[in-house]
């Protein structure tokens, strides 16, 4: 079914294409038209299977079809997200799909870590406003923005977003918006049952949930080996070099560690940047930039990277280190085989961690070929 099927507007179905998107992806296709009804939704589907666009070409062809603009500092539209950097990505897939509309619809980005001032005046006349929650409750507290005329609530990373982590701030969030809007929530990692839907919205929303692949033919491929902690930085260097790998995103469980890493592998002559919630976000934006256009061989992040990140067709994951959760083992390996694109995960794992290391593969329903390093030589 093309995008054509959904009655949108000439000018987004122009921008659709120039992004290169031929046809919907399976959550687009069934999300599109209930977030056009204006309809709540759980939008469930694995990494890199276009959930962006699923929620933002209905939410852009809406706000067409309505003539109110936006005034002053009141966006229709808030999108919740938990990193910095995610919150500039999805700015660009919306400024993407909303090139040359018969009026301009602007999305602003706002995230901390950078000055306030700009995006206090940058905010005037916002529509779409893509915020992580401690810097947008900031710029409400200085009244530079108000969102009480929020029509359209979306949670990226929606089980992240509802976490502990970000409980406080986003109740506050929640009292300042309207209690009748949209409500649209999306992650790859998404339980139907979270507690934390009953507080985002009161009715029961729609459900979407795309069936995940069958292994024989999964996109993001697993491979592990047994390496002993002390061994692992000879390793790494080993396992860059010998499938020559050019663009490879390494994660440790630490932003200590990812220095160490980094630096270690650069005093080898393999080029590596760390990215970490302790770099100034200068040296952050750099990095992932950097590595984004193929720049940087090596980027050697923390989890801060894990979530919704997209890196066109990045051909490999390596876990210097297991992740603690699960989930964050998803996301982490996410990052790979993205759209219609294979990757390659690679899991250093110590013996101690075999337990841990089951736990993880149980909980993701696929199997891991594990290979001893001990007699290799690096
Ligand atoms: P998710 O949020 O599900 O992890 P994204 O929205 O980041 O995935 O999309 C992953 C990649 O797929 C992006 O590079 C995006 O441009 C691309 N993409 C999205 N929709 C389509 C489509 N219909 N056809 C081709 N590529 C697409
Ligand atoms: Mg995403």
């Amino acid at each position: 079914m093309p995008f054509s099927k959904f009655q949108l507007h000439p000018s987004i179905l122009r921008n659709i294409s120039a992004l290169g998107y031929e046809l919907p992806t399976a959550i687009q296709a069934q999300a599109i038209p209930v977030v056009l009804a204006g309809k709540d939704l759980l939008g469930i589907a694995k990494t890199g299977s276009g959930k962006t666009a699923s929620f933002a070409i209905p939410i852009l062809n809406q706000m067409l079809a309505s003539p109110e603009r936006s005034r002053n500092r009141q966006p229709k539209v808030l999108v919740l997200v938990p990193t910095r950097e995610l919150a500039a990505q999805l700015v660009e897939v919306f400024s993407a799909l909303s090139q040359s509309l018969p009026w301009d619809i602007k999305s602003l980005a706002v995230y901390g870590g950078v000055s306030i001032n700009p995006q206090m005046k940058a905010l005037y006349g916002v529509e779409i406003l893509v915020a992580t929650p401690g810097r947008l409750l900031d710029l409400q507290r200085s009244n530079a923005v108000d969102l009480s005329k929020v029509k359209t609530l979306v949670l990226d990373e929606a089980d992240k977003m509802l976490n502990l982590g970000f409980k406080a701030e986003m109740q506050e969030i929640f009292k300042l918006l309207p209690q009748q809007r949209q409500n649209l929530l999306f992650s790859a990692t998404l339980s139907k049952q979270l507690d934390g839907i009953k507080e985002v919205m009161l009715g029961d929303p729609v459900v979407i949930e795309i069936e995940e692949q069958v292994e024989a033919e999964a996109q993001i491929n697993l491979a592990g080996y047994f390496v002993s902690d002390e061994r692992k930085g000879p390793f790494l260097r080993h396992l860059i070099q010998d499938k020559d790998m050019h663009q490879v995103l390494v994660f440790t469980s630490s932003g200590r560690k990812a220095d160490r890493v980094a630096n270690k592998l650069g005093k080898n002559g393999i080029e590596a940047l760390a990215i970490h919630g302790k770099k100034s976000q200068g040296a952050r934006t750099t990095a992932l930039r950097k590595f984004k256009s193929g720049e940087l061989r090596v980027l050697v992040a923390t989890d801060l990277i894990s979530r919704g990140i997209d890196i066109d067709k990045l051909p490999y994951v390596i876990n210097y280190e297991l992740p603690r959760s699960p989930k964050d083992f998803v996301h982490r390996v996410g990052r790979t085989g993205r759209a219609d694109a294979q990757g390659l995960a690679i899991s250093l794992v110590t013996r101690e961690e075999t337990h841990h290391l089951k736990v993880i593969l149980k909980k993701m329903k696929r199997y891991m070929d594990m290979v001893d390093s001990e007699g290799m030589e690096l």
